[in-house]
């Protein structure tokens, strides 16, 4: 097979055979790819004049219809995509991280962003700033779709998942990308490239694909691109100083190697189900993807008296591990990738070997069950183990295949010291049931990881693993890690748009957002706003209610309905001394409540429901015989793109008889749509 390209709207292949791909189980050649003739400018400007073009015309909401929709038909077409899976030396286990894995990342950052950003074009940040006395020159901070490209580099071990969860929030933040998959298992990634493209759910130049050498790829980058690399930090460190990407300024994400720890807790000896959960956890890890991941743990911190158990229970576990032909249902530990890379970790085992003991495995010997251990890349799990837990090279030789290595600590400090020592990692896991514990790792260890993850015998059945990312959690970390912050939900969308901070006066800065600020032109219309349909209301629509006198009796009825005696409301004498209170004051839900009986609309009509408020802030007191009026202002609309209904968001102000804010919040409505109105 000679995989294509996707490039400037067609399949095409490049002169020659610059790439080779073999199974890693049986080394029989797989595929071949070039990418010698591609017009690699020509592609970086497809992407930014057609796709992004196309993308920036759709909604954040649209955008993310699409990412669902072709995560809808990835997941029907997955098995398709088994084949290739196995020729990459992944079992049918290490296939539903890569496969399904990738997929659901997808869906899930689809469905958060429908749930948690509005259906716009430009997205606020946070709420107004004040930059005048008068609230006439205001300050708002907006997200808007680069106009670029993201150039996605991309490691050889998660082919699906390392492009898709790249993909999914560049495509909602508006962004179309050019994939460059690892030479290894590019043919996977062009078959899933292929299905997507097929399916037909994202606009032409939203996706596009190379195969082969990078070639001049990156000489075409510029200032509104964004490089997104994965794999290891000497490549790293080669691309982020490459001179167009220098010269731009062009945003280069790294997502790279590290050296990630898990710490037994003191308290979490043998016996304990922390311990049997640690040394599954560990065993997992070695064993997953043959080693082959970026979170997997390398360094198994362990304090110094339990050594001996852990190590034990850790080669008991890996007794009955069957290394093998991927296809085959028995098999945990499947092929490396390809031979280099096997022989890669030989090599970098053989250093760890200068510090420290190898107890479990050899590298020079396996016996894949159902293969050829001379044609395909196969490795027994090694677990090494160190006394001094200091040499240099534990903390910095990453073996990438199935290989951890046993470090003893001597006190929790220590621990903490040593988890740094990997100078940034993405991720570290901690086992315990001791909180004190945790605190000391959390305190010690959070700056040095992107994530930290923790496990006693409360989420024995729930915890998600130490090495698997979640979409709605951040993936990345500091120093060696990469400086990357991927995923984490909509941050990871948000990390590919632009902010930008809009100043001016509301009414401008309200028509050039779409949403609703104070000080901007408002109307206050015949009908209530509150009886219009989602397509009738208009952005700045207005209802004022009142004035509305608030008498002791109706605080006191508020308060024996409700059960809120609080004396602050109730009791003259207890509340002379206060601080800030010059009497008896109205509770602060008595306010809303009587708001809310204030403008509402009560017959039946589009307004289908109260979803919430955010933001609200109590003002000056509000006192027996005060009056207050409501002032209700539609502030951003979000149409659903595949519900008869949207939401509405008003903006809610309570002020006295002297006009002084009593109380302000965004109120949030779903308000259904014409036709089903
Ligand atoms: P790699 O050798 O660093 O290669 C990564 C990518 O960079 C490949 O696509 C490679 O393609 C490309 N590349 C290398 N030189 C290039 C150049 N001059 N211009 C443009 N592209 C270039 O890493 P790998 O062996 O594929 O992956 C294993 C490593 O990735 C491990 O160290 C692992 O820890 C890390 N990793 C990290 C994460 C994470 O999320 N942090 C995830 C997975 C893997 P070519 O070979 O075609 O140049």
């Amino acid at each position: 097979m000679k995989l294509e390209s996707y490039a400037q709207g067609r399949w095409t292949t490049g002169s020659g055979e610059q790439v080779q791909m073999r199974d890693a189980a049986t080394g029989v050649v797989v595929a071949t790819a070039s990418s010698e003739g591609l017009d690699f400018g020509g592609i970086l400007d497809h992407a930014r004049t057609v796709g992004g073009a196309a993308l920036r015309a759709m909604t954040v909401h649209e955008r993310a219809v699409a990412v669902k929709e072709m995560a809808a038909d990835l997941m029907a077409h997955r098995e398709d995509f088994a084949d290739l899976s196995y020729a990459t030396g992944a079992t049918a286990a290490d296939r539903q991280y890569d496969v399904e894995g990738g997929i659901i990342t997808a869906r899930v950052l689809s469905s958060t962003a429908r749930q948690q950003l509005p259906n716009a074009h430009v997205i606020h940040d946070g709420p107004p700033v004040g930059l005048s006395r008068d609230g006439s020159f205001i300050g708002q901070h907006v997200y808007s779709p680069r106009r670029g490209v993201m150039v996605q580099i991309n490691a050889y071990n998660f082919p699906v998942w390392g492009m898709l969860e790249k993909l999914a929030p560049a495509l909602i933040a508006g962004v179309p990308s050019v994939v460059k998959p690892a030479p290894q298992t590019a043919y996977l990634t062009a078959a899933v490239v292929r299905r997507i493209i097929q399916a037909g759910h994202l606009p032409e130049g939203a996706l596009q694909l190379v195969v082969g050498d990078p070639g001049e790829l990156l000489d075409h980058v510029g200032s509104q691109d964004v490089v997104a690399f994965t794999g290891s930090a000497a490549t790293a460190r080669t691309l982020k100083t490459h001179p167009a990407i220098l010269a731009a300024g062009t945003q280069f994400s790294a997502e790279q190697d590290s050296l990630n720890c898990a710490i037994l807790g003191p308290d979490a000896g043998p016996g304990t189900p922390e311990f049997d959960l640690y040394v599954r956890e560990v065993v997992a890890e070695i064993t997953a993807k043959a080693g082959q991941r970026c979170t997997c743990i390398r360094r198994v911190l362990v304090p110094r008296q339990h050594g001996d158990a852990v190590a034990d229970a850790i080669g008991a576990a890996l007794a009955d591990v069957v290394v093998g032909d991927p296809r085959l249902e028995d098999t945990r530990v499947g092929a490396m990738v390809t031979t280099q890379q096997r022989d890669a970790v030989r090599e970098a085992v053989a250093t760890l070997r200068r510090h420290a003991e190898l107890i479990i495995g050899d590298p020079d010997h396996v016996e894949p069950r159902g293969a050829d251990a001379d044609a395909g890349a196969f490795l027994a799990p090694m677990v090494l183990r160190a006394d001094d837990a200091w040499a240099p090279a534990l903390h910095s030789v990453e073996a990438f295949g199935p290989v951890a290595t046993i470090i003893p600590f001597d006190d929790l400090d220590e621990a903490v010291a040593l988890a740094g020592a990997g100078d940034g990692s993405l991720v570290g896991s901690l086992f315990t049931n001791d909180r004190t514990v945790a605190a000391q790792v959390v305190a010690g260890t959070a700056a040095h990881h992107g994530r930290l993850h923790m496990v006693n015998r409360d989420v024995a059945r729930s915890q998600s693993g130490h090495g698997s990312p979640m979409p709605t959690m951040v993936h990345g970390g500091p120093g060696r890690a990469g400086g990357g912050e991927e995923l984490g939900g909509v941050r990871g969308i948000l990390h590919l748009m632009q902010r930008t901070a809009l100043q001016g006066p509301p009414s401008l800065i309200t028509a050039a957002t779409g949403t609703w600020l104070p000080g901007a032109d408002a109307t206050v219309t015949e009908v209530h706003p509150m009886a219009k349909t989602l397509e009738e209301i208009a952005i700045g629509d207005q209802v004022v209610i009142g004035p509305r006198e608030v008498t002791l009796a109706d605080i006191e009825a508020f308060a024996h309905s409700t059960g809120d005696h609080f004396y602050a409301h109730m009791d003259a004498d207890a509340v002379a001394d206060h601080p800030f209170f010059e009497g008896r004051v109205a509770h602060g839900y008595l306010l809303l409540s009587y708001a809310a009986g204030m403008f509402v609309h009560a017959p039946k009509g589009p307004l289908l429901a109260n979803q919430g408020l955010n933001d609200l802030h109590f003002g000056v007191p509000f006192y027996p015989g005060d009056t207050m009026t409501v002032t209700l202002t539609a502030k951003q609309k979000s149409p659903r793109t595949d519900q008869p209904y949207g939401e509405v968001r008003w903006d809610t102000r309570i002020t006295n008889q002297e006009g002084q804010e009593v109380a302000s919040y965004e109120l949030l409505t779903v308000v259904a749509k014409g036709d089903a109105g």
